[in-house]
């Protein structure tokens, strides 16, 4: 018997163990790869796992809910929220293993637990491209796709709040609130990530308890914190790295507030955390990174004001989203398929100008006449970059869609070169020697372990 034996299931020392412990994963499974896995898993122990039929995708694929144990609290995990962001592919996978493995976990943690591998299949099959070589940024933002707002699964549950209404919910979204009514979760977890630069968190009410283990589980396997810019301007930071999810109300105000549409033509609905608070359920979102840079924890102050800073990022975004916006009117007349690609790009497109001229504008506000930090700035330069690869790129994949399926006209194949240029051009402006890209396994440690860490603070275990 080792030292770590003796550790107390659930501890924090334990569940440290635990998430250094995950397994090296070569990529992301694809969606056949991921479904597999599971319904092997559910065969090879009837005993443990249960799974029942939740929904249908749009395009037809069933989707599964597997449920283990039998303890008093309610445990919801859900991947595939975000269908580019399959780090969760991975942590279902484990965390499942692991408590089929490992019947002292699961007795320690005292839950039934319940796991939807990916709440969004037709999405994430359009990721698929890119899953054999995380860590490529190339080939992930040319075969990158995250669907408009009112495709996500995440953001699709019914909202009414002043000019706002929205009521459209989508199948998978269905299934997704049919999941959360009936399992009534004591803890919900869904599935996200982020891109570059550190780990943080979201929660929906503070947590105390918990705030020291999600800093520790990240430190632990080498990971930083995210320092940097939050992603909204009105998010309320618990601890470093640490946020309150808000409320679509208050986006809407800060929005409006900052004299923009705060509910464009597009908009998406509440949040999957939001509906599921009608259950008292504390929901944990861990944003991981698959990359890393050394500027994004670096608090160092900068000659360029925070003000100055935004603003010129903006003004880029805004001037890149303009260019977009053009070919994109050009397209139009041109176009004949109505591809998820195509209907995410008109969507994102214009969000280029406005999130340029939201920056712009928080540039021009008091608070943010003083130094920019480092981190800032990386922040800062990294959504621009991103931004303009994601949606362009997504973009240009709608174009060439076109000519692949041999219905492009000439005007539209000149449209998509000139695309495919700039796109080429920001994509290299984007490159940094500096950028490391992080392994699999330890993203999904941190994912594993900071749902661990939510489940043990609520059995109660020290
Ligand atoms: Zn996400």
């Amino acid at each position: 018997m080792t030292a770590s034996d003796k550790l107390v299931v659930g501890s924090p020392e334990d569940i440290l163990r635990r998430a250094a412990a995950v397994p090296e994963y070569s990529g992301f499974p694809t969606l056949d790869e991921l479904a597999d896995r599971f319904a092997e898993l559910e065969r090879q122990h009837p005993e443990l796992v249960s799974s029942r039929r939740i929904g249908t995708s749009r395009l037809g694929d069933p989707l599964r809910m597997y449920s283990i144990g039998d303890g008093s609290l309610s445990h919801l995990i859900v991947g595939g929220v975000h269908p580019n962001e399959p780090i969760g592919s991975w942590t279902a996978v484990h965390l499942l293993e692991q408590l089929i493995r490992d019947p002292g976990l699961g007795k320690a943690l005292d839950a039934a637990w319940h796991i939807v591998p990916c709440i969004d299949p037709d999405g994430m099959r359009l990721n698929e491209g890119w899953f054999a070589k995380p860590g490529d940024r190339t080939a992930y933002f040319a075969d990158f796709y995250r669907p408009a707002g009112d495709e996500q699964v995440e953001w699709t549950f019914p909202f009414d709040y002043k000019n706002a209404y929205f009521d459209r919910m989508m199948p998978e979204t269905l299934a997704l609130a049919r999941a959360i009514d009936w399992t009534q979760p004591d803890l919900y977890v869904p599935l996200h990530n982020g891109e570059m630069g550190g780990v943080y968190y979201y929660l929906t009410r503070p947590v105390p308890e918990l705030y020291e283990m999600l800093h520790r589980v990240p430190e632990a396997l080498g990971l930083p914190l995210d320092k940097g810019e939050p992603e909204a301007g009105h998010l309320i930071e618990l601890a470093p790295a640490i946020f309150t999810t808000g409320s679509l109300e208050e986006v809407y105000d800060w929005t409006e507030s900052l004299g923009l549409d705060p509910f464009p033509e597009g908009s998406g609905g509440e949040s999957s955390s939001a509906y599921a608070q009608q259950y008292g359920t504390l929901s944990l979102i861990a944003e991981l990174p698959y990359w890393l840079h050394p500027d994004a924890d670096d608090t160092t102050e900068i000659d360029e004001s925070y003000g100055d800073l935004l603003k010129r990022t903006g003004r880029t975004l805004a001037d890149s989203g303009a260019q977009l916006v053009e070919l994109l009117e050009r397209a139009q007349p041109h176009l004949t398929l109505n591809s998820p690609f195509m209907r995410a790009s008109s969507r994102f497109v214009p969000m280029l100008v406005s999130s340029g001229e939201m920056s712009i504008s928080r540039g021009e506000q008091t608070e943010a006449q003083r130094p920019a930090t480092r981190a800032e700035l990386f922040g800062c330069v990294e959504h621009l970059h991103m931004f303009r690869l994601r949606f362009g790129g997504m973009l240009l994949r709608a174009l060439r869609a076109e000519a692949t399926s041999g219905s492009a006209s000439a005007e539209l194949r000149r449209i998509a070169d000139v695309l495919g240029e700039t796109y080429e051009s920001w994509s290299r402006e984007s490159e940094d020697p500096r950028i490391q890209s992080i392994p699999v396994s330890k993203l999904v440690g941190v994912q594993y372990g900071a749902i661990l860490a939510g489940a043990a603070h609520l059995a109660g275990v020290q």
